[in-house]
């Protein structure tokens, strides 16, 4: 059965001075932004990139190549 994949990846990033716990920054970029937000200010930063596999013809985030067997 021919299969349809989409790929849709997840960007949240954050200081821990200025933002607490909270993420501050969700867009594409978000990890350079806590970079350079680490190097300009020496705040501890971090950002967690999620990946969402969808299989089926209803997915989220753009089509994409799946070479999982
Ligand atoms: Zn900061």
């Amino acid at each position: 059965m021919p299969r349809t994949t989409y790929l849709a990846k997840t960007f949240t990033a954050g200081c821990f001075i200025c933002h607490g716990g909270d993420a501050a920054w969700h867009s594409a970029n978000a990890q350079a932004l806590a970079a350079r937000h680490h190097d300009l200010t020496g705040h501890e930063t971090w950002c967690n990139i999620v990946l969402q596999w969808t299989y089926g013809e209803h997915g989220d985030g753009e089509p994409t190549e799946d070479k999982t067997e």
